[in-house]
């Protein structure tokens, strides 16, 4: 039994079986503030993992947008979740070709990840929560991070929740599941609520679905294998799928304006991913077959291109960034 089971099964003999929402946060708590659970020894690969020409897209949108925003000296780059800070490096390179200026502050809780990223951008300022960034108008990242946030699950318009069973940890009931996650609508609401007191836009990918819908997308992965939900707590990366129409409707209630969701390959090939790409296996011919394979990764329909989407919030004040209209 792992650390935390055990310790769930404390709790639960306490307070009663647990909601999802609550066992998802708890192990997701512990997951991160544990390890760095990236890349290939790890459990999971992210797209800023798999090549820098992801981050140099999003940084070539937020330099063009924060030009055309008339390029305010006092904003600042944001990211929620930064995992080893290789998406912020990657941006930033970008963005300080284009003359951006402003420091980088990332919400981040785990420790051992706060250490990984410093080690990239030494001079980052980091928050526990996203109300604790400053007043000021932002460019913010969020990749792989709403997933990430606990989700609720209904079967019936009944919570569905966790108890202790005779093998270990089971749920208390089964149906036709619905999701939702006041954690991410919250978390969509207060960037929203920034960007129309500050100015600024954010750019959020993850992998989830245009509309509202029933279902069960609740996940756990164990080095790059899907694994049973409730074995191994607080050892396994759990997630689920986002739903953007929710997302959206948070934050154009706060008063922000919200783009059309876009699939990530469409909307990388949009931004040039493959001139890019193409210029990079010319300066590296050595490794213009990595280049390729990256590049399909991140694109292709059979990959990550289409289960991945953006959407950006932004500021009514400032223009959408590009690739969405
Ligand atoms: N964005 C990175 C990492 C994604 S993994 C990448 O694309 O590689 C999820 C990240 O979100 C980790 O850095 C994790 O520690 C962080 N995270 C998860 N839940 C969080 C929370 N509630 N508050 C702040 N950070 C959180």
């Amino acid at each position: 039994m792992t650390p935390l089971e055990r310790a769930l099964r404390d709790r639960i003999k306490v307070e009663g079986p647990i909601s999802v929402e609550a066992f998802m946060e708890a192990c997701n708590a512990y997951y991160y503030a544990t390890r760095d659970p990236l890349g290939v020894d790890g459990d999971f690969t992210t797209a800023p993992e798999i090549s820098q020409m992801f981050g140099e897209m999003i940084g070539a949108a937020l330099a063009d947008v924060w030009k055309r925003a008339g390029a305010p000296s006092d904003a600042i780059y944001a990211e929620l979740g930064p995992g080893r800070g290789t998406l912020a490096a990657d941006v930033l390179r970008v963005l300080g070709a284009a003359g951006f200026a402003g420091e980088a502050h990332f919400v981040e809780t785990s420790p051992v990840l706060r250490d990984a990223q410093a080690l990239t951008i030494a001079d980052a300022e980091w928050h526990d929560l996203i109300d604790d960034l400053p007043q000021r108008p932002f460019l913010l990242v969020a990749n792989e991070f709403l997933d990430a946030l606990p989700v609720r699950q209904f079967v019936g318009g009944v919570e569905r929740r966790i108890a202790i069973a005779a093998g270990g940890l089971a749920f208390d009931r089964d149906g036709e599941i619905v999701e939702d996650s006041p954690a991410r609508e919250q978390a969509a609401r207060q960037i929203a609520e920034r960007l129309v007191s500050n100015g600024g836009v954010a750019i959020l990918v993850d992998y989830g679905h245009e509309r509202s819908a029933a279902g069960e997308t609740l996940q756990a992965m164990c080095r790059h294998h899907f694994v049973p939900v409730l074995s191994n707590a607080g050892e396994q990366d759990l997630t689920a799928h986002v739903d953007f129409e929710a997302i959206g409707r948070s934050a154009t209630d706060a008063g922000a304006a919200v783009t059309r969701l876009v699939d990530q390959g469409e909307w990388l090939i949009r931004l040039g991913i493959e001139a890019r790409a193409e210029a990079l296996s010319r300066a590296n011919a050595e490794r213009s077959q990595d280049i390729a394979a990256a590049l399909h990764r991140l694109t292709s329909a059979d990959e990550m291109g289409s289960l991945f989407k953006v959407m950006a919030i932004h500021s009514p004040n400032w223009p959408a960034p590009a690739g969405f209209a």
